[in-house]
């Protein structure tokens, strides 16, 4: 009754109910399938199905080890704890950008420094860095924000000349590309996430990444009790060790990721292209040395746009669009970090903060909703609201 009503106003009528998520899974029958597969082999912890995914993971990365651990956070902790960064250690690391990042480098024991990011591309500002080492400082964690990878030619020189390690916190970036590497091939180690959002996803899950030997066999022996053979155990560890049902996703998941990606950017160049048209939103850029995976599509809403940020979150969520903030406070605003004395440090991460919302980009969205989230930004800009 309601099609038959509707049917003949559709040209007219742009406001369809239609509900857009932000993020939606791509798992069909061969995820189901490959889990159904595991289960009945009897093996649902980590074995042959793990090692198969590290190893097409390591291949797909272009790096020697990849090491699946139970989520990126924790896949950051142990590419730090390998990295021998302890009590006493700076690390430096974005001060925009989820949490884990930081908290990582505190579980570790060690004092996180944020530096500033740049607006461009809202990645890590290896200028800022610079201003923050001091004689305590042991690491830079460079986030590949959104999906685009940060400025790691400038970070790598900064880390050979000041003798720092550079791990890469790539969990929205998998599939990504700096100078033609794949991102997670490009520091001491790397950090990925499968958290149900994430390109590849298993529900949780992570995996480290690296081509240093010494990483590999000490993230080996912190995820696993830190046990040499059966309960030999040489150092402290703790149980971080993925299941063969996750792997099993991920498997899947991962021969997805190019096609997933490439419909990404399909989308994410109709939405530049249609948004550009409108002056107060600025699309995100993607510089020519490099492949943005498109994790997040985050746009920068401008102070002279008729509806503030807020209130155009508020909107497009009216209008059934899922947009989302990423993030809506930089990491020295969060309390856990404001209790712990850290003040007011980076100005562009606390712009950004205030002006950034990111649009739903995944792989699922047909031309009509891309059309609709375009729509509703137009009527905004010319005043209908
Ligand atoms: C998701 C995410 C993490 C943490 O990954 P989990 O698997 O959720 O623990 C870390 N850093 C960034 C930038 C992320 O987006």
């Amino acid at each position: 009754m309601l099609k038959i009503l509707l049917t003949p106003m559709v040209g007219g009528l742009k406001y369809l109910v239609r509900r857009i998520k932000m993020f939606e899974l791509d798992i069909d029958d061969e995820e189901i399938e490959a889990v159904t597969r595991v289960l009945r082999s009897g093996w649902i912890v980590y074995g042959p199905e793990v090692q198969a995914f590290e190893r097409e993971f390591a291949e797909y990365i272009g790096v020697k080890h990849a090491l699946a651990v139970t989520s990126g956070t924790v896949a950051l902790y142990c590419a730090l704890k390998a990295l021998g960064i302890g009590p006493g250690d700076e690390v430096i690391v974005p001060d925009f950008t989820f949490i884990a990042t930081a908290t990582s480098v505190l579980c570790a024991g060690a004092r996180p420094v944020f530096a500033d990011i740049e607006l461009k591309t809202y990645n890590i500002d290896p200028d800022d860095v610079l201003e923050k080492i001091t004689n305590r400082t042991k690491a830079i964690i460079a986030v590949h924000l959104y999906g685009h990878p940060a400025d790691m030619k400038a970070l790598r020189e900064i880390c050979e000349d000041k003798n720092l390690v550079l791990i890469e916190d790539a969990a929205q970036a998998h599939g990504a590309k700096y100078c033609n590497s794949y991102v997670g091939s490009l520091g001491d180690a790397a950090a990925f996430s499968f958290y149900a959002t994430k390109n590849v996803a298993t529900g949780e899950g992570g995996m480290v990444t690296t081509n240093r030997d010494d990483v590999c066999e000490k993230v080996k022996l912190l995820r696993d009790h830190g046990q040499v053979r059966k309960y030999y155990h040489v150092e402290l560890g703790w149980n971080f060790m993925m299941t063969s049902i996750q792997a099993a996703i991920g498997r899947v998941q991962l021969k997805k990721l190019e096609k997933n990606i490439e419909v990404r950017r399909k989308n994410a160049e109709f939405l530049r292209s249609e948004i550009s048209k409108i002056k107060w939103i600025r699309p995100p850029i993607e510089l020519s040395t490099c492949r943005h995976a498109y994790h997040l599509f985050t746009v920068w809403i401008d102070d002279s746009a008729p509806l503030s940020r807020d209130k155009l979150v508020e909107y497009m969520r009216s209008k059934g669009v899922e947009v989302a903030v990423h993030y809506p406070l930089p990491l020295h605003q969060q309390p856990l970090f404001k209790s712990m004395g850290y003040r007011e440090c980076c100005p562009n991460a606390t712009e950004a903060s205030k002006h950034v919302m990111s649009i739903p980009i995944h792989q699922k969205l047909s031309r009509e909703d891309l059309e609709y989230i375009v729509n509703i930004l137009r009527d905004v800009d010319e005043g209908r609201f």
